[in-house]
């Protein structure tokens, strides 16, 4: 027997892990004071704690397990790998079955010539690769003083050195002297809190040409890439104006920069399509993808190269860059088998038109809510805004206290996880929710803000 086949009480538990786990984006104190919350098991859209509590999870996770919990042949095929060959490299001219057929999978997948696969643990440690390897491309091409990538404020591309330079968040740039060097930042489609009288169509088209500007002040010659997620996940699920990304691919067209497309949260049918790109028309020439890749059952991240880079960095040597998980045989056979599940059960198809429509018109409604000053939606990715005064589209003053976090709690007692970015709420559920499944999330979800809005009245 050992602790996980038969573990002590909750309170037990909580102690040992206050005394023993440093968490992420958690602090220490508040979680040696509270404890955190211990889930013991989960099974399609459900979670239960070690309290026995029955939880709706409406952020899939780390809006990852898009196909849901509990998939036995998940479980089986892994198994499998583990006992045939648990792990071996991919350096050094060496490869195996899994991720050959993965990389194959993943280049009939992926939209126009994205046919190339370099592998990675996470969405973090690929966008790490992405910023070597748009360098790299660059220097091969007789250009290595094209290095800088622009990106945008309150995006979120990971947590490594580069991924939270990438990323706009400046609680993360405070700590840890971020970011490196060559990375800048433009504004971020945000019409509800940054666009002022404009239109949503007219700051959509501002915002996009910030990135001209920006490439015009730094110089053509200096710049790399531009990098940038469909929709903005952890930075509130900001869905940008629809004259947003045609103006973005049009600059992006028109110079000779890189456009990298981060799908970490978008990627596998989030948006109703396979890829955010799709959803929006964007033509990268790299997209991250991790989370859904796997559904989080392993894990596993990558970047899909198009081949004028790939070709590029094949006939230029040897890439100095590799992780000794890159194409682990194990996550590479539980991604195979989740695409399988994802395709065969028809999921994007559900987000597109069966149930995703149904949660659109029930998530819209909630623009109703005398707490609500804005309610977005694309596939199974959705916000809200909560403000004092809708015509305004005001933040809540300091005093009273996060509402966002205030909401989160009264979430978190009705059995629903609904995660919070200041004042927005946002959900990113399974792919597989079914209408009766949207009816008792936005029961929960109601409940939750007319006890928010009672509690700061
Ligand atoms: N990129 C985006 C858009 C993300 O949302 C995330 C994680 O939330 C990452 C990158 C980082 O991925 P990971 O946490 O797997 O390193």
């Amino acid at each position: 027997m050992n602790m996980i086949t038969n573990h002590p009480p909750t309170a037990e538990l909580q102690a040992i892990d206050a005394a023993h786990h440093m968490h992420p984006f958690t602090a220490g104190a508040e979680l040696a004071q509270k404890g955190a919350r211990i889930i013991k098991s989960a099974k399609g859209l459900t979670l239960t704690d070690t309290e026995g509590h029955q939880i709706l999870d409406a952020m899939a996770g780390l809006w990852c397990v898009n196909i849901g919990y509990g998939w036995d042949s998940i479980a089986d095929v892994a198994a499998r790998q583990m006992k045939e060959l648990p792990y071996y490299n991919t350096f050094f001219q060496t490869s195996h079955v899994p991720v050959i057929a993965l990389s194959q999978k993943l280049a009939e997948m992926a939209p126009g010539d994205l046919n190339h696969v370099f592998y990675a643990s996470g969405g973090s440690d690929a966008n790490d690769t992405n910023v070597r390897l748009v360098r790299h491309y660059w220097a091969a091409k007789g250009k290595p003083e094209k290095k800088v990538i622009i990106s945008r404020e309150n995006a979120y591309h990971g947590s490594t050195m580069a991924g939270a330079s990438l990323g706009g968040m400046q609680p993360m740039h405070a700590q840890g002297g971020l970011p490196i060097a060559d990375i800048v930042h433009i504004g971020q489609p945000n019409w509800y809190a940054e666009g002022g009288e404009m239109t949503p169509e007219e700051f959509g088209l501002a915002r996009a040409r910030e990135l001209e500007a920006k490439i015009a002040e730094l110089g053509e010659d200096k710049v790399a890439a531009f990098i940038a997620e469909p929709i903005q996940g952890a930075g509130g699920v900001i869905i940008p104006p629809a004259t947003y990304w045609p103006e973005i691919q049009r600059i992006c067209d028109a110079h000779e920069i890189l456009l990298i497309a981060d799908e970490v949260i978008c990627g596998f049918g989030r948006t109703g399509k396979m890829f955010g790109s799709e959803t929006y028309d964007i033509r990268p020439h790299i997209m991250t993808v991790a989370k859904g890749l796997s559904s989080g059952y392993a894990p596993i991240g990558a970047s899909i190269v198009c081949d004028e880079v790939a070709n590029t960095v094949a006939e230029a040597g040897d890439f100095n860059h590799g992780y000794t998980y890159s194409g682990h045989p194990v996550s590479c056979a539980v991604a195979l088998e989740n695409l399988r599940i994802l395709e065969e059960e028809q999921m994007v198809e559900n987000v597109a038109s069966v149930t995703g429509p149904y949660l659109k018109e029930k998530w819209e409604q909630l623009a109703d809510h005398p707490l609500i000053g804005e309610a977005q939606i694309q596939g199974f990715m959705a916000s809200v805004a909560m403000t004092p005064d809708k015509a305004a589209r005001a933040p809540f003053a300091a005093d009273k206290g996060t509402v966002g976090l205030i909401c989160r709690g009264h979430c978190f007692d009705n059995n629903l996880i609904m995660r919070h970015v200041g004042d927005r709420m946002i959900i990113a559920p399974p792919l597989l929710m079914t209408r009766a499944d949207v009816d008792s999330l936005m029961d929960r979800a109601v409940k939750a803000l007319d006890l928010t809005l009672a509690e700061i009245r």
